[in-house]
């Protein structure tokens, strides 16, 4: 059989070209095919306006310009979730997203594009706590590890620098009666400097006499990573650390990475060698042109993501697996905030507001393992309102927070009550909370019965926290609600949002049931995960991408090891 590449890899978003970087960089040749637009790349000069090139695989061809034209900074054009920059959709912005069902409501919030979900994820990069993952998942977090410092220094990874809003979480914190981590191995509760995936600042960023010129490098802490950051002097040293500026650039350099955006992959197709099934090839829809084909290679891997991973597998009718698409967990959110009077801001900080739009998106994390994660946030206004007044089914106004509740208003806000508390949002400190939700079998993916799109039959999206999921995000909160009145808040808003906003996806093809320990498919040889979809659980409640990366890491590892020695 001839091959048009000795692997080809599926998605190149949080997993996918760290993958690609790790053979690459062994020798191999890979084809890495994305479903959506590749952004700073010459060879697509308008990416969304017309089909550029099919692939590419020259670093030279990488452009800062056609990526500060591209990534505008402004909320409607790079996030609106229906015709934005960063959708889960084809690159022509005329075309409708690829639609998802999810019949609770809600959405998922997942980006389409060479980058893929880190286009527009604030690069919060912790490890999983050792609690989740010791006695549970099939492989020990010591085994993890030095894939950890792989990745943390591949990216890099660095503390987060205080800005105000970072100051004043930290104080609450403090004065709440918690500890300051100094471990990125976190065993206790605490908080601590977010490990983030983004360059420092200059140190000579708060010199009066500091010009920013095309040549500075690193973070200038405005706050944009969710719209899209192209801060620095080239692609590759652009400050957040997306996979479309740190992993893709350093693949192409190894020089045997080709990578072919717009291409949709509908079907894994297999053969049966002496009994056993066999990943050989895939084939593919462009999603411009519509023109379908195939691509043949010695060893296939997924990294489509936790909701396309099990809907690629269902759609191409590979072998039936109980957990194939079951066990989703997406870490139920919920978002606290505190208001300041400006007096209380001007005491203890000397500044008259609390900063929601300085610094980096976030900067500062309270860790407790057993329940979860409370991290300080700012986004722009109109994301601000959206997390914090929109995503529950109840009004404040019809279901007033009782006296013991420590929050004053909970739920959806709208009319003059959400103008009043919009003018308060430069006082306004956010917190976000990660549950750690558990695995549950009957949160899914499944195929719709009916319903189909150009790629296959559509995936639907169940999911329902359970009551101890209930408990543990009720503890986050009333803790998020006492540090930030410790920190001198004169009102705490809480969202109580819905489970059905779905970001940090995860656990839909889990370790040990779909794949084995080197992230194989049990039932289909030559057939790698390399996203979060292998995720045993939902990690204790860390963001997920940094361990999916490691992962991505120790799998290449595998696949050297097992097919190309
Ligand atoms: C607003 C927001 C902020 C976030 N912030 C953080 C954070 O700070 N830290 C953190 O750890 N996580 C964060 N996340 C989550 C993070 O984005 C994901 O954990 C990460 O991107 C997952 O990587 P992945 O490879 O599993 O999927 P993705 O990054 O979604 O990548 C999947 C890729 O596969 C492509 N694809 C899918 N199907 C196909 C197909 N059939 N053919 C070809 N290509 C296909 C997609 O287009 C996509 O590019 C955030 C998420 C959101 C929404």
């Amino acid at each position: 059989m001839t091959h048009d590449a000795d692997v080809i890899i599926i998605g190149a978003g949080g997993g996918g070209p760290v993958v690609a970087n790790e053979l690459g960089e062994k020798g191999l040749k890979v084809l890495l095919l994305e479903a959506g637009p590749w952004y700073g790349n010459k060879k697509w000069p308008n990416p969304n306006r017309e089909p550029g090139a099919v692939s590419d695989s020259k670093p030279e061809n990488l452009s800062k310009e056609i990526l500060d034209k591209y990534f505008t900074d402004y909320e409607d054009d790079m996030n609106d979730t229906i015709s934005g920059k960063f959708r889960w959709g084809p690159a022509d912005r005329s075309r409708s997203p690829w639609f998802r069902n999810v019949p609770n409501g809600g959405f998922v919030w997942q980006s389409s594009g060479v980058g893929g979900s880190t286009l527009h994820y604030f690069a919060n990069s912790p490890r999983a706590f050792p609690s989740a993952v010791d006695n549970i998942w099939p492989i020990s977090y010591r085994e993890m590890i030095p894939y950890y410092e792989k990745v943390e220094a591949t990216l890099p990874i660095s503390p987060a620098p205080i800005s105000t809003k970072e100051e004043l979480f930290f104080y609450g914190a403090e004065k709440a009666g918690w500890s300051l981590l100094k471990t990125l191995n976190v065993t206790s509760p605490g908080y601590r400097p977010q490990p983030n995936a983004i360059l420092p600042p200059d140190p000579n960023i708060n010199d009066p006499n500091f010009i920013f010129d095309g040549n500075t490098v690193g973070c200038t802490l405005r706050t944009h990573c969710v719209n899209g950051c192209h801060i620095g002097p080239t692609v590759e040293k652009t400050a957040k650390r997306s996979t479309l500026v740190s992993y893709i650039p350093l693949a192409l350099k190894t020089g045997n990475v080709e990578v072919r955006p717009n291409t949709f992959v509908t079907k894994i197709l297999t053969e049966t060698v002496n009994k056993e099934q066999r990943a050989v090839g895939v084939r593919y829809k462009d999603s411009w042109t519509g023109e379908t084909g195939e691509f043949k290679a010695k060893v296939i891997v997924i990294a489509a993501g936790s909701i396309e991973t099990p809907r690629l597998w269902l759609n191409s009718k590979l072998p039936s697996n109980p957990w194939v698409g079951k066990g989703l967990t997406s870490h139920w959110f919920d978002t606290v905030s505190g208001i300041f009077d400006e007096k209380v801001l001007m005491n203890i900080f000397g500044v008259p507001d609390a900063g929601p739009f300085k610094g980096q998106t976030s900067g500062s994390r309270f860790d407790y393992p057993g329940l979860g994660v409370i991290q300080g946030f700012g986004l722009s206004p109109g994301l601000h309102s959206s997390l914090l007044f929109t995503l529950t089914k109840e009004y404040n106004f019809l279901h007033k927070p009782s006296l013991e509740e420590p929050w004053n208003v909970k739920g959806k806000v709208v009319g003059q009550e959400l103008k009043e508390l919009m003018m308060e949002y430069p006082r306004t400190l956010s917190v976000l909370i990660f549950t750690d939700d558990e695995v549950n079998q009957k949160n899914e993916v499944t195929l719709h019965p009916l319903l189909k799109d150009e790629h296959g039959m559509m995936p639907v999206i169940k999911y329902q926290p359970n009551k101890k999921d209930k408990q543990k995000r009720d503890k986050l909160a009333v803790i998020a609600a006492d540090i930030l009145k410790k920190a001198g808040a004169k009102k705490i808003l809480r969202a109580d949002s819905s489970p059905y906003l779905f970001a940090h996806i995860e656990s839909t093809m889990r370790m040990g049931h779909v794949v084995d320990t080197d992230c194989e498919a049990f039932q289909v040889k030559r057939l790698f995960l390399a996203d979060n979809s292998v995720h045993y659980n939902s990690l204790g409640g860390p963001n997920p991408t940094l361990t999916t990366q490691a992962l991505a890491t120790r799998t290449a590892e595998k696949i050297v090891t097992k097919y190309f020695t």
